[in-house]
């Protein structure tokens, strides 16, 4: 048979964890925490399985977790998502990701895409016959070229990606860079698909720059979302999809023959959870110590940073250190060494020249403290 997707190979993050077990290091590569979530938080799914619901949830989602969705929707951003038809439960924000690319992209269609890029868009638009149209961030910061997005965008185009904060590099998307995109989209039916899965890991008292805040963007844009990146439950695998009437009822006919419903205990667990003061609103301070706690730590070290805007993921520049590649670097890095990160190239097969690392600093203080300890040592 011929593979419809010759280039995929398996994920960066199995391999590095896996690498990461096999040398008993350190793992900062693939994204998890490495501490528990909130005890109230288990107990209510313990008590959801023990009360009864585990036959088939409903198909777009549990309606009470559809509302808590939507209250959060009006409260951050004042932005309303219907619950009944404009929200979608799924199994993580990869499943909403892949069901967007799914139901609107047909052969030939071209989807803008900037690179570095999580990896899970991209064999989601070829698996659908859609054509990448690769835009590269500028380096160091990582920002946006409009101009060289004005100039790609063709009457084939179906289709922009954005994803801020943005995993890998940590930047994040700034209201001028929003009102851009909105001017370069207007008049148009190019829909954008905005990838928020950090929307509440964001630093330095910036603000997340939502696509709902902006109207001439949200009439033709989706958000994926995951609790996994914000209750630290990224095993639980339950995300979200918003997006105004027209284009979710497009969604749902695939989702319903793709999953068809989430695990209903989670969900349930989830909508009261959300009922409880708003966690969510603590976790940019929250992982902001993690940050900074970590570079202090580092910053005698031959590694180069810029502090990372968003997310949970540090890059560090190893431009100082070896001219090896980032792949081989971090592979030594996990067997001499004994700690994990991730090659950035993996993000970027057209530009394997960052001599860059990705890693996670979701972890507890402890592991921290013993990462720096090896860097600083290399
Ligand atoms: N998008 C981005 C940018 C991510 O970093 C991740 C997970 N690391 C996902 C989507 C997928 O989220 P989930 O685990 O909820 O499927
Ligand atoms: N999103 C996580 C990361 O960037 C990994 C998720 C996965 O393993 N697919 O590390």
């Amino acid at each position: 048979f011929s593979s419809k997707l010759p280039k995929v190979k398996t994920t960066i993050f199995t391999i590095m964890s896996a690498l990461a077990q096999k040398n008993n290091a350190i793992n900062l590569s693939q994204g998890f925490p490495n501490f528990e979530c909130d005890e109230l938080l288990k107990k209510m799914c313990n008590d959801a399985m023990v009360s009864g619901y585990n036959q088939y949830a409903p198909m777009a989602g549990v309606m009470e977790l559809r509302s808590e969705i939507s209250k959060k929707y009006e409260s951050l951003y004042n932005s309303s998502y219907h619950p009944e038809s404009e929200i979608t439960v799924t199994v993580g924000a990869t499943q909403a990701i892949f069901t967007v690319i799914s139901a609107f992209i047909r052969e030939q269609d071209e989807v803008i895409l900037f690179k570095p890029a999580y990896d899970c868009y991209e064999p989601a638009i070829e698996v659908n016959g859609g054509k990448v149209i690769p835009i590269q961030l500028n380096r160091p910061n990582y920002s946006v070229n409009w101009e060289e997005v004005q100039r790609k965008i063709s009457n084939r185009t179906k289709m922009i990606i954005i994803n801020t904060p943005h995993n890998p590099s940590g930047a994040i998307f700034s209201e001028s860079d929003m009102l851009k995109l909105q001017e370069l989209t207007n008049g148009t039916d190019i829909i954008l698909l905005s990838d928020e899965v950090y929307e509440h890991i964001v630093f330095d008292n910036a603000l997340h720059e939502s696509v709902c805040k902006y109207a001439g963007l949200k009439s033709r844009s989706f958000i994926s979302a995951s609790f996994g990146k914000t209750f630290h439950v990224t095993g639980w695998k339950v995300g979200y999809c918003c997006g105004p009437k027209e284009l979710m009822k497009e969604f749902r006919k695939v989702h319903q023959f793709n999953v068809f419903s989430v695990h209903h205990p989670t969900q349930i667990a989830l909508a009261n959870y959300l009922k409880e003061p708003c966690h969510y609103l603590e976790l940019n301070g929250f992982y902001q110590e993690k940050r900074d706690l970590f570079l202090d730590l580092i910053k005698g070290s031959k590694f180069e940073f810029s502090p990372s805007k968003g997310t949970y993921f540090q890059n560090l520049s190893f431009e100082n250190i070896t001219n090896e590649g980032d792949i081989d670097f971090a592979k030594r890095l996990v067997e001499d060494y004994k700690i994990a990160s991730i090659p950035l190239s993996e993000f970027n097969e057209n530009n394997r020249d960052d001599k860059m690392l990705r890693f996670c600093f979701a972890k507890k203080s402890e592991t921290l403290r013993r990462a720096a300890d090896i860097l600083n040592l290399i």
